[in-house]
C-alpha cells in the first residue's frame, strides 16, 4: 500500500474519522463562516497559484526565517526555481502588483482559502501541508482603523463559530526608524546570555535576533523574560499609531493584552503585530497570526504600498470549534429512500429527483438491496431520516417518514414531506 506523505492529512467525511481536524463537515463550517463574515466587511476572494517562483518568497519572506528554510523548493525542467507556497501574503501582494490593483483608489480587501506547505517537524496541530484562511488589506493608507476593523471582523468570526476561550495579544514592533536601534540593544542583551540559550537561539542571534524572542524552549524562558522590549524605544509616529490602534480596540470593547515581546516570524512585518491564542490547543496554541507589512510591496519590486493582514490555520480553527457549533451530521444526507419491489424502485428514483430539485439532500438505494440491508446502509450514512416506499405509498401518495435517531414516524404527503425535510436540511 502507498500511504500519504508524512505531515499531510486526508480530510474525510466525518463517519470515516474521529480526528476532529480531519472531518470535512468542520472544514466546511469554518470556510463557510469565513466567506460570510468577510463578505460582510467588504472582502472578496483571491485565488493565487500554489506554486510560485522561489525568488518571491526569498525576497518577501526573507532568507533567514524558519518559513524560508522549511520551503519545498525544486528546479523545474527548464531550470527555473519554484516553491510550493509556505504562506500566501507574498503571493497576494505579487498579484496586487501584477494586476495593477494599486492603480485603483481606496483600499483593496482580499481573502484567500487554501493549502500551504512547510517542511516542519509534524506534531499535533502542525503539518507539512495545512490549510490557511487569511485576509490582506492593501493600499496607500496605514490608518490604524484598518487594524481595528480587521480585528473586529475576527472577533465577529469567532462569535459566529461560538469559539470562546481565546486571547488577543498585540504589540508594535516598530519600523525602519526605530527598530534598528532596538535590535542593537537586543543583540547586546542576548549576547550576555548566549551561553544559557538553546542552539536555535544562538543561530537566530546571528541571523535574525528579533526572532530569539519567539523561542518556545522552556529553559530559555527565564533569560528571554529579561531581554529589553521595544516598547520604550518606539519612535513617535510608531507610538502614536499603536496608541490610536489600542484606543480603537477599546472603543469597540475588544479585550486584548499587550505582549511586549510578541514578534512575527517573517521579515516584512512593521508596527502592529498580533496573535490570537486558544486555550484548548496545547503546545501549538496560536490560532491566528497577523500584522502590518508596509514594506513588502517594494521588497518584491512593486510600488510603495501599505498592507495589513492575518492568517489562521484551518486545522487549528477546526480543533477549536465547540461541539455546539457542529451538527455531527453536517456532511450526511438528510434522507435515505428504501423501497420494496420494482414499481416502488421506479417511483423512488422519481421521488428522489423531485426532492433534490426542491433542495433536499436525498440518497436512494442504487444497489437493489433488500429492505433490511438498505436500512442498515441508511444508518451507516448517518442519514437523519429514512423513508420506505412500497405499493401502499405509491397508491396513497402518503409516505411514512422515520426519524432514524428517535424511531418516530410521521405520515406525510409529498408536499409536506418536502416542507419538513427542507426545514431540516443542513446546507454546507
Ligand atoms: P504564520 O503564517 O506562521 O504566521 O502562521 C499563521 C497560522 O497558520 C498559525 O497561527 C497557525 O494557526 C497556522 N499554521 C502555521 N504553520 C502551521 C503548520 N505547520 N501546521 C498547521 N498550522 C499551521
Amino acid at each position: 500500500m502507498i500511504s500519504k506523505v508524512r505531515g499531510t492529512q486526508d480530510i474525510l467525511p466525518s463517519r470515516f474519522t474521529d480526528k476532529t481536524d480531519a472531518q470535512i463537515g468542520r472544514w466546511h463550517l469554518v470556510e463557510r463562516a469565513a466567506r460570510e463574515v468577510f463578505r460582510r466587511y467588504g472582502f472578496t476572494e483571491i485565488r493565487t497559484p500554489i506554486i510560485e517562483r522561489t525568488e518571491l518568497f526569498e525576497r518577501g519572506v526573507g532568507t533567514e526565517t524558519d518559513v524560508n528554510k522549511e520551503m519545498y523548493t525544486f528546479a523545474d525542467r527548464d531550470g527555473e526555481r519554484v516553491s510550493l507556497r509556505p504562506e500566501s501574503t507574498a503571493s497576494v501582494v505579487r498579484a496586487y502588483i501584477e494586476h495593477g490593483m494599486f492603480n485603483q483608489p481606496g483600499l483593496t480587501k482580499l481573502y484567500y482559502i487554501g493549502p500551504q506547505f512547510r517542511r516542519e517537524r509534524p506534531q499535533k496541530g502542525r503539518y507539512r501541508q495545512f490549510g490557511q484562511i487569511g485576509v490582506e488589506v492593501l493600499g496607500q493608507s496605514d490608518n490604524p482603523a484598518i487594524e481595528a476593523e480587521v480585528i473586529e471582523m475576527l472577533d465577529s468570526y469567532f462569535r459566529e463559530l461560538r469559539i470562546i476561550d481565546t486571547e488577543l495579544l498585540i504589540n508594535s514592533i516598530g519600523d525602519g526608524n526605530c527598530r534598528p536601534a532596538y535590535i542593537e540593544r537586543l543583540k547586546e542583551a542576548i549576547k550576555e546570555r548566549l551561553p544559557n540559550l538553546c542552539g536555535s537561539c544562538k543561530q537566530r542571534y546571528e541571523t535574525n535576533p528579533l526572532r530569539v524572542l519567539d523561542c518556545k524552549v522552556e529553559s530559555c524562558q527565564p533569560y528571554l523574560s529579561e531581554l529589553p522590549t521595544i516598547t520604550e524605544m518606539l519612535c513617535e509616529p510608531c507610538r502614536a499609531h499603536f496608541d490610536e490602534f489600542r484606543q480603537m480596540l477599546d472603543d469597540r470593547g475588544i479585550k486584548y493584552t499587550v505582549a511586549p515581546r510578541l514578534v512575527r516570524g517573517l521579515d516584512y512585518y512593521t508596527r502592529t503585530a498580533f496573535e490570537i491564542t486558544g486555550k484548548q490547543l496545547g503546545a501549538q496554541n496560536t490560532i491566528v497570526g497577523g500584522g502590518r507589512y508596509d514594506g513588502l510591496s517594494e521588497m518584491i519590486g512593486g510600488p510603495s504600498a501599505k498592507g495589513f493582514g492575518f492568517a489562521f490555520g484551518i486545522e487549528r480553527m477546526v480543533m477549536s470549534l465547540p461541539d455546539s457549533s457542529i451538527d455531527p451530521r453536517a456532511d450526511a444526507p438528510t434522507l435515505f429512500i428504501a423501497y420494496i419491489g420494482d414499481d416502488a424502485r421506479k417511483h423512488s428514483f422519481a421521488l428522489a429527483r423531485r426532492l433534490r430539485e426542491s433542495g433536499v439532500s436525498a440518497v436512494v438505494d442504487l444497489e437493489g438491496r433488500k429492505l433490511k440491508k438498505a436500512l442498515a446502509i441508511a444508518n451507516n450514512l448517518a442519514a437523519r431520516y429514512a423513508l420506505i416506499v412500497g405499493e401502499d405509498e405509491i397508491k396513497s401518495g402518503n409516505y411514512s417518514l422515520r426519524d432514524m435517531a428517535s424511531g418516530e414516524q410521521q405520515n406525510l404527503s409529498e408536499q409536506h414531506l418536502i416542507a419538513t425535510l427542507r426545514d431540516k436540511d443542513v446546507v454546507l
